[in-house]
């Protein structure tokens, strides 16, 4: 049988007419009653990047956990835990709660915020190409009756998109994600990682929150894209297999969904999914922009070695715009940074183009940038897929 993903319009944040999708983007699902029971425990894990105001379109909808939150209480929970975890948090993690607007739609709906930088953790197994691997998550994952996974629709400058699968990266807490990413540096590494941990957790109910989502330069400093769009299923991969379909973007273009496709986790194309809900045409995405598949990721190892120093994309200083925080410094699993008199200065030989500098910096002082070979590479992919696109046109 096909998975079913369902598919709600929903034209703003406006608390009505989110928690009247939130309904109606469930009901073909089996409403939440299908996923909470009477008395069971509920944790929501949303995505909480950046101490963004919500506008930043950088985290999940505060009006969109407030939805979530009451559904759950509806359909007969008797607690609702709210938490994730970002990259590092400079400050206090109250801070972040406060500013994305966690704190205030989780406690206006009777729900509760958890700290997972503070919490118990408990150790997951799982095998990444044949290596065993243990990562440490927090325990409530486990506790909890029910989890259930809020993610926002964004791209990404390493994985391409971050969805309903790398949601479940944040179950990691704090800065052990960035040793993750230096452990498995390349993309499709990573995306086998993210994977297996995806695989390893008991998440439930898949929501993303694409209402305003962003593309360009995500996860944190990308545009704010208006897609007016909810998407839900019980399977992480067949959400983000939605959110593939109606931005007009290859699944198999994607590192994550290519490593699914590859270990037959959740359905491997279109035609294995049901989408329901609102009509797909109806939801199509015109001009939503996602970065381009790293060449590295299609080029075989040792061709790869051979040519690193002249492909590479990596963080670039934007002018005038460091503060010399020092947080990327602090974050950068391959020690690239020093922060000196005129601002972060990126080591190129060590870096990994894992991107957390660029999603710590508070100021979005950090920028994608190619070497000129690799931008040579883009421009062409760039027509080729305009030529391409004609072609289907015509
Ligand atoms: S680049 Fe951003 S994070 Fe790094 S020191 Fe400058 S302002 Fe801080
Ligand atoms: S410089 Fe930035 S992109 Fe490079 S390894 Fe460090 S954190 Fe990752």
């Amino acid at each position: 049988m096909n998975t079913k993903v369902s598919f709600q319009k929903c034209e703003s944040y406006d608390k009505q007419e989110v928690a009247n999708s939130i309904k109606a983007l469930l009901e073909p699902l089996g409403s939440m009653s299908a996923f909470v029971q009477k008395n069971d425990i509920v944790l929501i894990k949303p995505n909480m990047l950046s101490c963004k105001e919500p506008e930043r379109a950088a985290t999940t909808h505060p009006s969109v956990i407030e939805a979530v939150v009451r559904e759950c209480f509806d359909a007969g929970a008797s607690e609702v835990w709210v938490g994730d975890s970002p990259p590092a948090i400079f400050g206090r993690t109250e801070d972040f709660w406060n500013k994305t607007g966690f704190a205030k739609a989780t406690e206006t709906a009777g729900g509760k915020m958890l700290c997972f930088e503070k919490d118990e953790k408990a150790n997951v197994n799982f095998k990444v190409f044949g290596k065993e691997v243990t990562a440490s998550v927090i325990k409530k994952v486990f506790d909890a009756d029910v989890v259930i996974s809020l993610s926002k629709m964004k791209t990404h400058n390493l994985t391409r998109i971050t969805g309903a699968v790398k949601n479940h990266f944040g179950f990691i807490p704090g800065f052990a994600k960035a040793l993750w990413h230096k452990k498995f540096t390349k993309v499709n590494e990573f995306s086998a990682f993210v994977t297996e941990l995806a695989r390893s957790l008991p998440v439930k109910l898949h929501i993303m929150d694409g209402i305003e989502a962003m593309d360009l330069q995500g996860p944190a400093s990308g545009r704010v894209k208006k897609n007016n769009i909810l998407i839900a299923s019980e399977s992480p991969v067949a959400v983000d297999m939605g959110f593939c379909k109606i931005v007009g973007l290859k699944p198999e273009s994607v590192p994550i969904m290519k490593y699914c496709k590859s270990i037959g986790w959740g359905p491997a194309s279109f035609n294995d999914v049901d989408f329901v809900g609102t009509k797909v045409e109806d939801c199509i995405v015109k001009g939503y922009i996602v970065p381009p598949a790293p060449p590295v990721y299609l080029i075989p190892d040792f061709v790869l070695e051979l040519i690193r120093k002249m492909i590479w994309t990596g963080p670039n200083l934007k002018p005038n715009k460091c503060v010399k925080c020092g947080r990327c410094k602090n974050i950068c699993p391959a020690k690239a940074i020093e922060v000196g008199s005129n601002g972060a200065e990126f080591d190129r030989t060590k870096c990994i183009s894992c991107f957390c500098c660029m999603e710590v910096c508070p100021i979005e002082a950090i920028e994608m940038k190619a070497s000129p070979l690799m931008a040579i590479i883009l421009k062409l992919r760039n027509v080729r897929n305009i030529l391409s696109r004609s072609k289907k046109n015509e």
